[in-house]
């Protein structure tokens, strides 16, 4: 248990509860702010300055010493204070969290000392104008929480004016003669209140893959999830085939899938864009809306449209998967390509989906 130094209560004067889904880092600011101190001093004040909190990723890292801290000087019960971490999607959306490193779904903030060079925070404008009191949500730092789950408008990554990335603790550092931070809202760049963000409507493919890509973004933590007609018991395996796939439409041989995708899209996302090689979830929000999309789309209606699009581009398994291993479920679509196949058959059970002049006499045998 950490040490309290220099101050006698054992419990803070004040010590709000974290709003519904609040990020910890989001929470702590407010816990500094409602005890009317700056939030370096503050915390300086009671870990000590030896312990660093604000050139970290305190989200993702969490560390005990933090955790005990906050347990004792907050007096709230330890798993409401381990919900506001990143850690607590470890088993959801993905097996293993690293505190270290990257982690699928996390957008990495890119701490360097104490800035950060990524946008890895999104946020609604239109959320943060209606809050009573103005917080981050722990969800808006998920690399596909791309639209806002109550507005339906398009998640911004940045300052609309500076584009800065969003670091509402940092604003004690350009205002050192101040008593504490004015408010959480305020670019820490250009003071530009993000509040007045713009609130776009996303572009989609059709309407029923936008809501989707809603869907899961509020039912994330379900558990379970389904494609077409399929139900995956198990949620990680569809988040794990979407992130490949999504990953894989900008690679040099997935560029063939994303091509046939957007032959047959009613409305194709990606206007012709080169995508510069990086993972998925260190792209702009608006780059991963679109390959978001476009995976999704082809994930509804399985295995249909999957099979008519993959079958077109002539990949065999090996080029798809990359030696890494998937569900049955994926791998069972890409296996039936394996083969000098019967096209009629092919062709009966895509029902006219996929015109039959499309596909191809032979698919290439790995
Ligand atoms: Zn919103
Ligand atoms: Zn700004």
């Amino acid at each position: 248990m950490i040490q309290v130094r220099g101050r006698s209560s054992p419990v803070w004067p004040v010590h709000p509860r974290p709003l519904p889904d609040e990020l910890l880092s989001s929470w702590m600011t407010r816990i500094a702010r409602a005890n009317h101190t700056k939030v370096y001093s503050f915390y300086a004040s009671y870990f000590g300055r030896e312990h660093q909190i604000w050139n970290r990723d305190i989200d993702k890292l969490a560390p005990d010493w933090l955790m005990d801290g906050l347990e004792a000087w907050t007096g709230l019960d330890r798993s409401e204070i381990e919900r506001t971490t990143l850690r607590s999607y470890e088993g959801v959306l993905y097996e293993h969290h690293n505190p270290y490193g990257n982690t699928k779904w996390i957008l990495p903030a890119g701490v360097y000392h104490r800035t950060r060079r990524r946008h890895g925070l999104v946020y609604c404008p239109l959320c943060l104008f209606e809050d009573a009191e103005p917080y981050f949500r722990k969800s808006w730092r998920l690399s596909f929480n791309t639209v806002c789950e109550h507005h339906g408008s398009r998640m911004l990554d940045a300052c609309p004016k500076c584009d800065a990335p969003v670091v509402y603790f940092r604003r004690d550092l350009g205002h050192r003669r101040a008593h504490m931070v004015d408010s959480m809202v305020l670019c820490h760049q250009c003071s530009y209140d993000l509040r007045r963000g713009p609130a776009y409507d996303p572009p989609a493919p059709d309407g029923e893959t936008l809501m989707h890509l809603r869907a899961l973004i509020t039912f994330r933590d379900m558990g379970w999830w389904f494609s077409g007609e399929t139900t995956h018991s198990y949620s990680i395996a569809f988040f794990d085939v979407l992130h490949h796939l999504a990953t894989y439409l900008t690679s040099r041989l997935g560029r063939r899938l994303l091509e046939e995708a957007e032959k047959v899209m009613p409305r194709p996302m990606s206007n012709g864009a080169v995508y510069r090689r990086m993972g998925l979830d260190m792209r702009s929000v608006e780059e991963r809306h679109q390959l978001l999309l476009t995976a999704l789309w082809l994930l509804m209606d399985w295995p249909r449209r999957f099979v008519g699009c993959y079958s077109a581009t002539g990949l065999c398994m090996a080029q798809v998967t990359r030696s890494e291993s998937f569900p049955y479920w994926f791998v069972r679509a890409l296996q039936g390509q394996i083969w000098p196949f019967n096209k009629k058959a092919l062709a009966k059970r895509l029902d006219g989906f996929y015109n039959i002049s499309d596909i191809p006499e032979k698919a290439e045998i790995c």
